[in-house]
């Protein structure tokens, strides 16, 4: 077996090789310290310095404006399907939620439990194949804010522009796509995504909430999920997840060293492109289940003529070094995820391996 194989996992996913590199590198005794990043205070200025830098280099990938403060928290996206009802709902206890999938459905529970959903729009009718468009939205003027997912991990689908939504804030799952390309801040009001699609390791969820929302945080909440409290905290409340942080910031450094984010678009683009362009220029023998103007950067999901020749694809392609293709066990077909930190060469690698089933298969 090769050292490494070409990653296709959804989640927990390929990291870039420099990043794990230097991980390693560092691991028993992190440089000037004389002891690994896992070891190390929370409260220590050496751990300080570490998660400060991650903070700073994200609000340059970014943009960040001043008036947005940047956590790492820990319970997931998962977390934070509840955490952004209990904050930011009341005293309406009102929101819009625009269902576009699994992971906007599981986010509509838990705001339930806190107060009324208007479900905005939804493409549940025709299995989640496409994102509503702009017109099909039914937003109430006085919600409290609206919640949509901007990458549909299981369905392969994807937002290409945030929902135009007045001035109700606009809160974001960008679990799966955050850093794929850069977006106006400014737009959102919270932006939340669990490290271990895009970013890092699983363990740590990054959330970017706007001033302005704080205020919404009664103090009758839990502490741990009182946003006021972690921003006053900055996120040092608890313990963090230190050693998954520390990788995340190795990732934003890997970022901004390539160029930043308009060129991971850029080669996120090719690699997308290239991939979709092969399936559709297939006879059909593998077919893209997404709306092609809907179609995910992140996410390629597709089927073939039948699920007995996508279970020996899956097999073989196993066998050869391509790993986690196959689709999210509620949809079944294939999926591959390609994330920032999946390399051209792999797409190519992947396409060439598609090519040769096809002709003998
Ligand atoms: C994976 C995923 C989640 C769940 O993330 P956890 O960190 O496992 O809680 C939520 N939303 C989206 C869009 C996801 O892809």
């Amino acid at each position: 077996m090769k050292e490494r194989v070409y990653n296709f996992s959804a989640g927990p996913a390929v990291l870039p090789e420099e990043v794990l590199k230097e991980a390693q590198e560092n691991l028993y005794s992190y440089p000037g310290v004389g002891m690994s990043v896992m070891e190390m205070s929370h409260r220590s200025k050496e751990f300080n310095d570490i998660f400060v830098t991650a903070q700073n280099d994200l609000r340059k990938l970014l943009d960040i404006p001043d008036n947005y403060k940047i956590l790492f928290l820990q319970g997931g996206a998962t977390l934070q399907f509840s955490m952004v009802p209990l904050n930011l709902m009341p005293p309406k206890n009102k929101a819009d939620y625009i269902n576009t999938g699994a992971w906007s459905k599981k986010a509509i529970k838990e705001a339930k439990r806190v107060g009324e959903v208007n479900i905005a729009a939804s493409s549940e009718d025709v299995s989640f194949t496409r994102i509503p468009k702009q017109n099909e939205l039914n937003l109430s003027p006085d919600a409290s804010y609206v919640h949509f997912t901007s990458n549909n991990t299981i369905f392969g689908t994807e937002f290409k522009t945030e929902p135009e939504v007045g001035n109700v804030p606009l809160v974001c799952d960008a679990s799966s796509d955050i850093l794929h390309k850069k977006i106006d801040v400014s737009k959102y009001a919270l932006i939340y995504a669990g490290a271990q699609k895009n970013m890092g390791p699983a363990g740590a969820t990054l959330v970017i909430i706007r001033d302005d929302m704080l205020e919404r945080s009664s103090d009758n909440l839990h502490t741990y999920l009182n946003y006021k409290i972690h921003v006053d905290k900055n996120s040092l409340y608890n313990t963090p997840p230190c050693f998954t942080v520390y990788v995340i910031g190795l990732v934003y450094k890997w970022l901004l060293n390539m160029g930043g984010l308009d060129e991971m678009y850029k080669r996120n683009l090719e690699k997308a492109h290239l991939l979709y362009d092969f399936i559709d220029q297939s006879d059909g023998y593998y077919k893209g289940t997404a709306e092609k103007e809907d179609r995910s950067l992140m996410n390629v999901t597709f089927r073939m003529p039948n699920e007995e020749l996508e279970k020996k694809f899956i097999a073989e392609a196993t066998e050869n070094g391509f790993v986690g293709l196959k689709g999210h066990r509620s949809v079944g077909g294939l999926r591959a995820s390609i994330y920032n930190a999946f390399p051209k060469s792999g797409v190519e690698a992947l396409v060439e391996f598609m090519k040769d089933f096809k002709a003998k298969n």
